[in-house]
């Protein structure tokens, strides 16, 4: 590995990002001004500052090495898509190329689109959809092995203006949730504040393991996860690798992530070790939702791209390893006006905050109402591994408040007056010579799926490698509804005060059912909720019904969120994702088990064989250890055999289905029982054959020797 170079983070953080700054300096005034009124207050953008913008965009881009140009944008299929452009134009009768890039080009591109999920929204045959460019999320230039090129976020749409992405909602729904909380914040005396914008900051995790064993497990490079694999003797029982020390063949990579992510303006702030070995998470300070979900994908992509440069391989998979932990994202959400106010801030003596205690009760009623929607958002693949599996967070939506609030809830439940707050104490370490300080009002519940931290709501549902979009959207959204329906009430209310006070306790009252303190992963928790009615969706399958109920539907439109006909369309790419990736993954094992497993097996079973036979040929030993031995690994092997023919011909029955729910359902119902049904035996042979013999890596190289 090359010499560390040590580097100055303030001097390159944004260096590869068109921001204000930049745009500042480089764009005459008229210019300047103009984008700002568009960016912050959604004016129209005319096309001779898009020219002006896209002018400077290039040549500043070019400076920075950029050969070509992206409208970057995100699909249905969880990843980003680009197609690239070179800046030159036709060659000159000089047979020179000058370099343009026209405001047209800046704010829409066109794709061809017949190959991303539409979900029905689009016919091949009508194939046009357009992307657009998002100004409210930075341009930046993406450097690589490839060349530079300039990535222009935007948004991507069909022709009759359907949404085909994640952030055509997402925008969507901030439109929805600001005009509602600058609706909620007016009747509270509030005339300042201009904008209110959702703020997010997710939390990373993911695993790292050697990238030449990597390349010897078929599983991971085709699905992302391990389709077989014995546990090791050791596993995360020891808890000795949450916050351990970072080995330094990791903090290289770390750092160069940081460095990476930092030229592109992500805020990347917080590494550590996470819970199971070779698990590890990576956070950013939080920033304006649209900006968050692209800085996430970002993050992604660039976790994958620089563990190759380090010989490593990085796993965004909700559960790479059965057995060990698996990870996720936690989505930190709150509400803040442009100017600084964060509606989730209780303050000191919430008891006190009347309108802290509307948005929280609004909170309440919108999770409530719509627990089946914020499951779905978190619904992939992988993630039905950890929902409603034997991990962390549990599958049922509930909302942890902490005993300050809960108290103060409480009283407005049981009294409709609130007229004090539990406040922190002092932290009692008994020693001397460290120094006092006040502990938080409230300790923190890691089992809850939706848990208030302080001035934020914590999502813990979403998946590791998914989109945030989605989740964003429907807290989005569903907060919007929340606040439209008290704002009804309370702006035709004569004595506001009275009014407000009745609503609160309306509201803590009719929805403390979706409160809980208590540990969320408990069987009691499980048959609690049950008697309280609170659905335990505990599929991907199960979850997709929810995007498109009467209740749904009813909501996003009146938002103008999503029509019906794009939450049809997204049930429909849902159900076909989760037939096509089990179907992946049964072809693989298929594939794995009949030409690595089996013959390696049989290999060790000759070999077992030839050493009994000679061995006996000798002399009269007891070749019983051989013999048993073989006998035992030879069952397994005709119960492997029987496995895979099953495996076999349940797939191939599944392949010629029909796409919609119910091939969803046979895949999970009878083509992951069959899965299983040929993992268990191999697993167990794993344990049995001679390492040298067996033809991938263990779980054990994988996760203790990066
Ligand atoms: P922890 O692991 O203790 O929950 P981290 O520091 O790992 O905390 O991550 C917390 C995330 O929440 C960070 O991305 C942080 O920037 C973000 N965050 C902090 N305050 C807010 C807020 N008001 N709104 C949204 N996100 C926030
Ligand atoms: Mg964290």
């Amino acid at each position: 590995m090359s010499e560390t170079e040590y580097f100055n983070v303030a001097d390159i953080f944004g260096e590869n990002v068109f921001n204000d700054a930049v745009m500042q300096e480089r764009l005459p005034k008229k210019t300047y001004k103009k984008l700002r009124e568009v960016i912050e207050e959604g004016k129209e953008l005319d096309l001779e500052t898009a020219d002006v913008v896209a002018h400077e965009m290039k040549e500043w881009a070019i400076e920075k090495g950029a050969t070509h140009y992206t409208h970057w944008f995100q699909p249905l299929t969880g990843v980003t898509a680009e197609k690239h452009d070179s800046f030159i134009t036709a060659p000159m009768p000089n047979g020179k190329v000058l370099m343009s890039f026209s405001g047209k080009e800046l704010i829409k591109g066109e794709p061809d689109a017949s190959s991303f999920p539409s979900g029905g929204l689009r016919a091949t045959f009508e194939a046009r959809g357009y992307t657009a460019w998002d100004c409210t999320s930075p341009a930046f230039v993406r450097q690589d092995a490839a060349g530079a090129t300039l990535c222009i976020p935007t948004a991507f749409c069909s022709y009759t203006g359907e949404a085909l992405d994640q952030k055509t909602p997402l925008l969507r729904s901030m439109e929805a949730i600001n005009t509602q909380s600058l609706r909620l914040l007016k009747l509270f005396g509030n005339t300042t504040s201009k904008r209110v914008t959702p703020s997010v900051g997710p939390e990373q995790e993911y695993f790292i393991v050697d990238r030449e064993k990597y390349l010897k497990r078929k599983d991971l490079i085709f699905t992302g996860r391990t389709l077989f694999g014995a546990m090791p003797p050791k596993g995360q029982e020891m808890d000795d690798h949450y916050f351990g020390i970072i080995r330094e063949r990791i903090a290289a990579y770390m750092r160069d992530v940081n460095k990476e992510l930092w030229k592109l303006g992500v805020s990347a702030k917080t590494q550590h070790n996470e819970v199971a070995p070779a698990q590890h998470e990576l956070a950013p300070i939080y920033s304006e939702a649209n900006v968050a979900v692209d800085h996430n994908q970002l993050v992604m992509e660039t976790l994958k791209k620089v563990a190759g440069r380090h010989g490593l391989q990085c796993l965004l998979h909700e559960k790479p390893f059965a057995g060990v932990n698996g990870s996720g994202k936690h989505n930190n959400w709150s509400i803040t006006t442009d100017d600084g106010i964060n509606l989730l801030e209780p303050g000191k003596t919430p008891h006190e905050n009347v309108q802290f205690l509307l948005v929280l009760t609004c909170i309440l009623k919108a999770v409530d109402k719509h627990a089946d929607l914020l499951r779905e958002s978190a619904a992939d693949v992988g993630n039905d591994h950890r929902l409603g599996a034997n991990e962390a967070p549990p599958a049922i939506v509930s909302i942890y408040l902490g005993e300050q609030l809960q108290d103060v809830l409480s009283q407005l439940i049981s009294t409709g007056e609130a007229t004090h707050s539990l406040s922190g104490s002092k932290l009692e370490t008994g020693v001397k010579t460290l120094p006092d300080f006040m502990k938080d009002a409230t300790d923190r519940n890691r089992t809850s799926p939706f848990a208030f931290t302080g001035n934020k709501f914590e999502f813990r549902m979403v998946g590791s490698q998914d989109s945030i979009a989605q989740p964003n959207v429907v807290l989005n959204t569903i907060v919007a509804e929340a606040f439209s329906e008290a704002c009804d009430e309370l702006e035709k209310a004569d004595d506001f005060d009275m009014a407000v006070h009745d609503l609160i306790k309306k509201y803590a009252t009719e929805h403390q059912r979706i409160v809980f303190n208590g540990n969320g992963y408990s069987d009691e928790w499980v048959e609690e909720a049950e008697r309280r009615g609170l659905p335990n969706i505990k599929s991907m399958v199960d979850a997709i019904p929810a995007l498109n109920t009467e209740k749904a539907v009813s909501l996003f439109e009146r938002f103008g969120v999503f029509t019906r006909a794009e939450l049809d369309s997204r049930v429909e790419i849902e159900y076909e994702t989760y037939a096509k990736e089990i179907n992946i993954e049964a072809k693989a094992m298929i594939d794995i088990a009949g030409k690595q497993i089996i013959p390696a097996v049989i290999k060790y079973t000759t070999e077992l064989a030839t050493s009994a036979a000679a061995v006996k040929s000798v002399c009269d030993a007891d070749i019983s250890v051989q013999t048993e031995l073989l006998a035992e690994v030879s069952d397994l092997l005709s119960e492997t055999k029987v496995a895979l023919a099953k495996l076999e011909e349940v797939t191939e029955k599944g392949g010629t289905m029909e796409e919609g729910r119910d091939q969803a359902v046979y895949y999970r119902d009878v083509v992951k029982t069959a899965m299983d049904a040929l993992r268990a035996p191999v697993d167990k042979l794993e344990m049995l054959v001679d390492k040298d013999i067996w033809p991938m890596p263990s779980y054990g190289d994988l996760i203790f020797e990066v």
